[in-house]
């Protein structure tokens, strides 16, 4: 049974090219560097994310990490928001790994102020202090929301006086970009590095990439390997990343019409409350009117076929993808109004 499943993003199964592009994917040994279908991967996604090099990694965690690993000493400090997924969804890995500290920033809505990051930032010479060794941002930020180009600029321009390189927790860094209608490069122009994933919304199977200066790069592919992410016959994988990056960025803006379809349809039943201003990308978040039995909505989404995550926090989140068309979401609101109307 297919199901409509409205979870996240990352439940999006491999389109049929990319599953015969795996077919046929030339391979080699990713470890001696000569698999050709990574390399042209790698190629591909830093000319794309304008920036000199590009490693393929595992996951969006991975890159991220492997990220704050390389920039960053033991006992930095990285300034990243409150709510950020390397705070909020990274099992506390940066401590574990890097032995850094986080430094947190109120986030308004997944957006950093540039002033509030330039008063955290601590260099010079006073033997008491840690180093900030890192800025991290994260655009598209995982609330659905996107931060303007406006202040990635202002907060590059601080990071510059400062000496402070900034990663990119780009995970849906192309969502980002389809909602600025800019080039992907317009946003990662003021990163040092970038992680983006390719697995979400650009639906393949596996895989994220770590994008930045060639050196960098260099140094993070040896510590991929420190890590156990020294992979052998990844042009399997790697091949319909290609596809991630050539095809599926380029219809992301049918997702983000479907979303914006989804959140007016649920804005129509009595009681539903939709985060209108919210809806930047893939993402929908909404409340449901008092006394609504949630397991009686969640049984009655099941039992028509379609998979969704509880509420969090009073509200609901529904994502839409490759995999969801308006007939489907037709279906979701209907199961939803007769829910709702008892
Ligand atoms: C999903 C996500 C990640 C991590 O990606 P995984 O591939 O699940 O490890 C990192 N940052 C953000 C903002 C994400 O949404």
């Amino acid at each position: 049974m297919q199901w409509i499943d409205l979870r996240s993003d990352t439940v999006t199964q491999p389109t049929p090219a990319m599953r015969q592009a795996m077919a046929t994917a030339e391979v080699g040994d990713d470890v001696y560097q000569d698999d050709p279908t990574v390399i042209q991967l790698e190629r591909l996604a830093a000319e794309m994310l304008g920036k000199e090099d590009a490693l393929f990694v595992p996951t969006g965690v991975f890159g991220n990490q492997l990220a704050v690993f390389t920039h960053c000493r033991r006992g930095d400090e990285v300034i990243a928001g409150d709510d950020s997924h390397l705070v909020w969804h990274e099992n506390g890995a940066a401590a574990v790994i890097s032995g850094v500290q986080l430094r947190t920033i109120a986030s308004k809505q997944g957006l950093l102020e540039p002033s509030e990051i330039e008063s955290r930032i601590r260099v010079g010479e006073d033997i008491h202090i840690p180093r900030t060794g890192l800025i991290c941002l994260e655009n598209a930020h995982g609330n659905g929301r996107v931060i303007p180009l406006a202040t990635m600029e202002a907060t590059a321009a601080i990071a510059q006086k400062h000496g402070v390189p900034i990663h990119l927790d780009g995970a849906r860094v192309f969502n980002a970009a389809t909602y600025l209608g800019c080039d992907v490069k317009e946003i990662t122009q003021h990163v040092d590095t970038v992680m983006c994933c390719l697995s979400k919304g650009l639906a393949a199977p596996v895989g994220s990439i770590l994008a930045g200066p060639a050196a960098f790069i260099k140094r993070a592919r040896y510590n991929r390997k420190l890590l156990g992410g020294g992979w052998r016959q990844a042009g399997v994988i790697a091949a319909p990343g290609i596809l991630a990056l050539t095809e599926m960025t380029q219809r992301l803006d049918v997702d983000h019409d479907n979303a914006r379809y989804l959140a007016e349809r649920l804005a129509e039943v009595p009681g539903i409350n939709v985060d209108m201003d919210d809806v930047h990308i893939n993402m929908v978040w909404f409340a449901l009117p008092d006394g609504v039995d949630m397991p009686q909505l969640m049984d009655a989404l099941e039992a028509a076929g379609i998979r969704a995550n509880g509420a969090y926090g009073g509200k609901m989140r529904l994502v839409t993808h490759w995999q969801i068309d308006r007939d489907a979401l037709d279906r979701t609101v209907s199961v939803i109004r007769n829910v709702v109307a008892g």
